[in-house]
């Protein structure tokens, strides 16, 4: 169950931050693979940070320092070198941010009968027209999420590595095959989501009465709703090696192309 005694001691942290116009994208701390994170809008600002990690009477203990906790472990490195703290080693327990993006977007609304318990219900997803555009969903509880594969540029290297194993594997599969192929090793690409199970592109919201993720039927009601959807991160594709990565996308690629 969620005590409030578990990122307590964050809370500074999230007020800064949003004193200085960064905003909280999550309903305040969730769970996360047993820790506690709040999701950012923006990058955290180590300078905004710096004043109040210096000011933690704790920062110069062997034990971990509270507010050091807050950090991912690169962060928490770079800041406890600047500030001569001297357990560097003993930080990241709680994150307070992944570092991913939001974007402005349309989409649509469609209404949604759900395949289970009949439910009807209305949620928002990406339409064929958003060229270039995708809309993602978490496969355990649904969680959005916005992706432009002309921004995004782990789709470019991803689509140029999927070009490239194509070719290799002397594959020349039509373009209906070849582009659900990438977006299945692009998911595959993209950190676990919040709930901790990976995103599927083009994956439909779940049933809010009884969660089940199959309607029976769907359409868009022609309404169109602007709305700021956090974007996948990368933080595990980045630590691949280009070997690992072309390994990844091979075999997602292949996978999708087998089904
Ligand atoms: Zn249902």
């Amino acid at each position: 169950m969620p005590r409030p005694e578990d990122w307590k001691h964050l809370v500074p942290l999230v007020d800064a931050l949003r004193t200085a116009a960064n905003m909280t994208v999550s309903p305040g701390f969730q769970p996360n693979q047993g820790d506690w994170d709040c999701l950012m809008r923006d990058p955290l600002d180590l300078s905004i940070l710096r004043p109040l990690i210096a000011a933690d009477p704790h920062a110069d203990e062997p034990s971990p320092p509270p507010l050091l906790t807050a950090f991912t472990a690169g962060q928490a490195s770079a800041l406890a070198a600047e500030l001569g703290c001297k357990n560097d080693a003993s930080i990241g327990r709680h994150e307070l941010a992944h570092t991913v993006g939001v974007a402005e977007s349309s989409f649509c609304v469609f209404r949604y009968n759900c395949g289970r318990c009949g439910e009807t219900f209305t949620d928002i997803t990406k339409g064929d027209e958003a060229y270039g555009e995708l809309a993602a969903r978490s496969a355990g509880t649904g969680q959005l999420v916005y992706i432009n594969t002309f921004a995004d540029p782990v789709f470019s290297e991803l689509s140029e590595l999927g070009r490239l194993v194509l070719a290799e594997a002397h594959l020349s599969p039509p373009d209906h095959r070849r582009g659900p192929a990438i977006q299945h090793a692009y998911a595959a690409a993209c950190d676990l989501s919040g709930d901790g199970t990976i995103f599927q592109v083009g994956a439909h919201p779940h049933c809010p009465a009884c969660g089940n993720d199959w309607p029976s039927a769907w359409e868009h009601t022609g309404e169109h709703l602007t709305c700021d959807i956090p974007e996948p991160s990368h933080g595990r594709w980045r630590s691949l090696t280009p070997e690992q990565r072309k390994a990844l996308v091979r075999k997602h690629v292949m996978n999708s192309l087998s089904d």
